[in-house]
């Protein structure tokens, strides 16, 4: 690129002043709208862009009282902000997994709104712990003896192997990755606990956990394959053989679980399945199968339990009362044989038929809008690594247009929305949008700009198929 330095000098001298683009009409009104300091960092932003477009040689020192408007929304709104899941992966990790029910979030605003029995008991006006107000519910859904909370799932794993085992024996088939770093050998290494690998990548049997015994006193470690599946030439022990063989040399059985599913239509192993089937300790998620709030939950006996709640490491992850809050009105909803009511169970359990009525619906609302989408059939997905190889069969609409730049300006609207992009079209599957009306207008605006940014001509494919 060939462009003379004096020229550029000159035009960043050029550049106006904070001041002076404050003093703008447009600008005074955007700061009534949104506060002066939003409106200055917006100001200062858009300086920034100019200077760095004229030292790039490209454009003009002039600053347009758009682009400072626009800054100053994107100022104003909240970094963390409600999006539109039209992905159709119902626990997507990336958009904050489980969707809580309506009562739970009332319990939470409730809790967070206010001072709570967090850590006191109110019969004795003693110090209790702040677990207790979820353990009574988690022993009697689970079945277990004793339970604890924490942070999350991934927490509850170090905790676990921190607290109660020296040494661990694991499949070479579940040495896995479960995604955003969690890596069993790299947990167990964090924890401490001696890793004793047995097997192969498909196939371990009970002699070899029996083999290594032999050898050494450790705890058996079972990690659930949560986000994929091992198919063809395969075999593992099923979890009663792996209790039975741990009791029998008198060391533990420790499952590593995740999905934490408690509703029995899911069709997928419980956590009430590996405790009845001899799970001395068993660890699962909040916010996977179970559809509440980020949490994790270690069940099982007592005294194991007892340890992990008094380890250093069960401060460090403790749950705050937000989380117990969710935790306990979720899981009073399945003791009360409402589990269906929860958002991530009723979006899985949801028929194509049901999903098919819903994307028409949602097609209508657009035509009106003259946007002529296609309803088409979609794979949604559970999600959270959670039951990989089921598939959602549902149901979306595939909208006309450039995919790439309608996606973008679904993403950067507001609501933003998250869509796909199949067979080269933008794509939104309806399986876990809540609100069609609020979906529909955020598409007519995102396809306006879409159209204005691009130049495409979306609206007028739109009205010409
Ligand atoms: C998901 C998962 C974890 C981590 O759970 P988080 O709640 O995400 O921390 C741990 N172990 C297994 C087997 C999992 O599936």
């Amino acid at each position: 690129m060939t462009f003379s330095v004096a020229g550029v000098n000159e035009r960043l001298r050029s550049l106006p002043s904070v001041d002076e683009v404050l003093a703008r009409p447009a600008v005074r009104a955007l700061a009534e709208q949104v506060g002066r300091a939003a409106t200055k960092a917006a100001v200062r932003a858009a300086i920034a862009e100019a200077r760095a477009r004229l030292q790039d040689g490209l454009g003009e020192a002039a600053i347009s009282d758009e682009r400072v408007l626009a800054l100053g929304a994107a100022e104003a709104a909240p970094h963390l902000r409600r999006v539109i899941n039209a992905t159709g992966v119902v626990l997507h990790t990336n958009l904050g997994r489980a969707q809580l029910h309506p009562e739970a979030v009332e319990r939470v605003v409730q809790i967070a709104s206010g001072y709570s029995n967090l850590e006191i008991d109110l019969q004795t006006g003693r110090r209790g712990h702040r677990s207790a107000h979820v353990e009574p519910l988690l022993c009697e859904l689970f079945g277990a003896e004793a339970a604890h909370v924490v942070n999350n799932c991934a927490g509850a794993t170090l905790l676990a192997l921190s607290a109660v085992s020296k040494a661990a024996i694991v499949s070479r088939g579940e040495l896995v990755e479960i995604g955003g770093g969690f890596r069993v050998p790299e947990i167990l290494a964090q924890s401490g606990c001696r890793l004793i690998e047995v097997g192969t990548t498909n196939r371990t049997r009970l002699s070899d956990y029996a083999a290594a015994l032999d050898l050494e006193k450790a705890d058996i470690l079972r990690v659930h394959r949560s986000n994929f599946a091992l198919v063809g030439f395969t075999e593992m022990p099923a979890v009663a053989e792996l209790s039975h063989l741990a009791h029998g040399r008198n060391v533990r059985f420790v499952h590593d679980l995740g999905s934490g599913a408690l509703d029995p239509g899911l069709g997928e192993w419980t956590a009430a399945h590996s405790l009845r089937d001899g799970a001395d300790l068993v660890l699962i998620s909040g916010d996977k199968l179970l559809g509440g709030p980020q949490a994790g939950i270690l069940l099982g006996r007592k005294e194991l339990v007892e340890k992990c709640r008094r380890h250093p490491l069960s401060r460090a992850l403790r749950a705050d009362r937000m989380l117990l809050a969710a935790l306990e009105a979720t899981l009073r909803l399945y003791r009360d044989g409402r589990g269906g009511e929860i958002p991530a169970i009723a979006a899985i359990g949801s028929p194509a038929e049901e999903q098919r009525q819903k994307a028409t619906k949602l097609a209508l609302k657009l035509a009106e809008n003259a946007i002529t989408a296609a309803v088409v059939e979609t794979e949604g997905q559970v999600g959270g690594g959670s039951l990989p190889m089921r598939k959602l069969p549902g149901a979306g609409v595939a909208l006309p247009g450039e995919p790439a730049a309608l996606l973008a300006a679904l993403r950067e609207g507001d609501p933003a929305v998250i869509a796909l992009v199949r067979e080269g079209r933008a794509v939104l599957d309806v399986r876990c949008v809540n609100d069609l009306s609020q979906l529909a207008a955020a598409v007519v605006q995102a396809a306006a700009r879409a159209v204005s940014l691009e130049g495409a001509k979306l609206q007028d494919e739109g009205k010409e198929e």
